[in-house]
């Protein structure tokens, strides 16, 4: 192991064995250069005493930090909250009342997140000798930028570390060039074309890939159904040695031409005879046969993605899920990341900011004992070095940006200690139900979305009588399933109600499946436009009596009546199953979603309507 890999190990020992010292050091500087801010003062009165801080400023969520936001994002000065002049706004894929929420970042912040990812390959050698030798498959994408209305730039913490000073110097580094995507290609701002040239580029340099990812593993599960359909296209590319006219992105164009120098067909029809086989089981390890592992974010909402990588796979891939990581503030990593799994935890680093944890429950019970909106009493709060072992909690970040005792929405359970750092299981985002790739929806957002599509059955005397959704993540790409009871007025039999089951109007469920879509948040509407990384939405009408049926499988497994409520979102096998059984209809959005320009349209205006 050299040397740098070495410091960079002792450096997590350090950070670990003296966790609480870190902490306060943390908070001591925090306050210290912050105190002079309008939002600490209103609640410390100048006092920078850390005592002071933990009884008199609030637990907040992002409701509260908005205004302050807003205020910076149309011009006033960063001393609103921060001592640190704010550099850019980071769009957060999570929302607040159905709009994206934008983050302060100040410069620092940026060498910060640096040193967080510097830990990744000397935790991984570790495990795997050699790993940063051979090339990373490693599929980035940028994001258009859109600006405040001061002219502040705004975009997601990937986009902003992609395009960073110093990854712009690593990546242009031709000793350096360990990554098969070439840096113009992930520049490109058209995900399709960016997505394109970088299979394209880890195919041609397939023999010398020894690690394969994305950031989550639901962009992995894109990529190989973005392989899936064009191969063909890929292999006469690398057969003619011309790039595919589809690709018009001029910077494209010109880094591709260089990896497709001259035709190659032998190397094509390698690549022909593997994608031609009739299962793609193991297709992974075909492909790229000197890869050792799969990195990508497999926990939260990503386990659902676990199978079908372990199909690709042919299960010969450890699956590596290795930092867990928010726009608020990067916060862990896996310290064993050859775990199952199911085991997976991270360490939260306690250089990254100043953590504190609401306790939902003890003894692994997780008790949701507060709302998300609830008002948090300020010492309810515990010190990361006193979170105890198998004990559920809610995240809460203070940060040098200017978030206070911010509220990330995360539920965490301890599972281990690395010293005197606690390791963490990701339970779930507060509330969140359905979530295939970045979108988040929660049972609000669903709720809003399904009585606009109501209104729609109105004129035709049917009434929706229960619903209840599911993200099906086996369909490439994924897409949200509602499952719907419809009654038709004036009808009371059974049969009578199924002939009208028959017969309904398809336009009718179709405007319902699209008038969901649209009323969903953007980030939903971009995933469906413009990643398409979710498919069109499905509604699929149940017969009659199905709800109470579920009920009553819910009561078999032990649900209380008096408490019971439809779950809006179905995970439990059994149910699903259920639900199946008594589909009589089944309709899909015939379009897609309309109002989902906001990362793709360059302008102030857009902010202020997101804003
Ligand atoms: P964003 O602010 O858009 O970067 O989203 C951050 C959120 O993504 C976190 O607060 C988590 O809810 C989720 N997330 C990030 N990393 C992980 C991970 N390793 N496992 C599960 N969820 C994650």
């Amino acid at each position: 192991m050299d040397g740098k890999n070495k410091e960079a190990l002792k450096e997590i020992e350090r950070l670990t064995a003296k966790a609480d010292e870190v902490q306060e050091n943390i908070l001591k500087e925090i306050l210290t250069q912050n105190s002079a801010t309008e939002y600490l003062i209103k609640y410390m009165k100048g006092s920078k005493n850390m005592l002071e801080f933990k009884q008199s400023v609030p637990v907040i969520t992002y409701k509260a930090i908005r205004p302050y936001i807003q205020r910076i994002a149309n011009g006033e000065d960063s001393s609103l909250i921060t001592s640190h002049p704010i550099t850019e706004m980071i769009r957060s894929s999570g929302t607040s009342e159905g709009k994206p929420k934008f983050l302060p970042s100040i410069e620092e912040d940026l060498d910060r997140n640096m040193f967080f990812i510097s830990l990744i390959t000397p935790i991984m050698n570790q495990y795997v000798p050699g790993v940063d030798e051979g090339k990373h498959m490693y599929f980035f994408f940028v994001n258009k930028e859109i600006s405040a209305p001061c002219g502040l730039p705004v975009r997601t913490a990937s986009s902003r570390l992609l395009q960073s000073k110093h990854f712009k110097r690593q990546a242009r580094d031709p000793s350096n060039d360990n990554n098969t995507s070439p840096y113009q290609a992930i520049l490109c701002s058209d995900i399709s074309q960016s997505l394109y040239c970088q299979i394209l580029a880890g195919l041609i340099h397939r023999h010398q890939v020894q690690r394969l990812g994305a950031a989550f593993a639901s962009i992995l599960l894109q990529v190989i159904s973005v392989l899936e359909r064009n191969w063909v296209r890929f292999c006469n590319d690398i057969r003619t040695g011309q790039l595919d006219l589809m690709i018009t992105d001029l910077e494209c164009r010109s880094c591709m031409s260089t990896l497709l120098s001259s035709p190659d067909p032998c190397f094509a029809n390698e690549i022909e005879n593997i994608c031609s086989r009739a299962s793609w089981k193991g297709i992974l390890c075909q492909l790229w046969p000197r890869a050792k592992f799969i990195e990508t974010v497999i926990t939260g909402s990503m386990a659902q993605y676990i199978p079908a990588l372990e199909f690709y796979s042919d299960e010969k891939l450890p699956l590596v899920s290795n930092v867990y990581a928010s726009s608020e503030c990067f916060l862990g990593v896996n310290l064993k990341p050859l775990c199952d799994p199911s085991d997976v935890a991270y360490t939260l680093l306690p250089n990254m900011g100043y953590f504190e944890f609401i306790p939902l429950g003890e003894d692994g019970t997780m008790l949701m004992n507060v709302g998300e909106e609830d008002d948090v009493p300020n010492d309810k709060l515990v010190d990361l070095v006193q979170v105890r072992l198998g004990c559920y909690y809610e995240l809460v970040v203070t940060t040098f940006a200017g978030l206070y005792r911010y509220r990330v929405g995360d539920v965490l359970q301890v599972i281990g200690f690395h010293n005197r750092a606690p390791q963490f299981r990701y339970i779930c985002r507060r509330n969140v139900i359905l979530s295939l790739d970045t979108e988040k929806t929660n049972e609000e957002d669903l709720q809003k979305s399904i009585n606009v599509a109501k209104k729609l059955l109105e004129p035709y005397n049917v009434l929706l009588v229960d619903y209840t959704s599911y993200a099906d993540a086996s369909t490439m790409p994924g897409h949200y399933v509602l499952y719907w009871e419809i009654l038709f007025h004036g009808s009371s039999k059974a049969d009578d109600q199924l002939a009208n089951i028959a017969a309904l109007d398809e336009k009718m469920l179709q405007e319902c499946c699209i008038a969901v879509e649209e009323e969903l948040d953007f980030k939903y509407r971009i995933c469906r436009t413009h990643n398409k990384s979710v498919g069109p939405l499905e509604i699929r009408v149940v017969e009659p009596g199905t709800f109470e049926e579920l009920m009553d499988f819910f009561i078999d497994q032990g649900a209380s009546i008096n408490q019971y409520k439809t779950p809006r979102c179905i995970k439990p096998e059994g149910a699903l199953k259920l639900l199946n059984s008594h589909v009589k209809a089944s309709f899909f959005s015939p379009r897609d979603p309309k109002a989902a320009t906001p990362t793709i349209v360059d302008s102030t205006n857009v902010y202020n309507v997101i804003m």
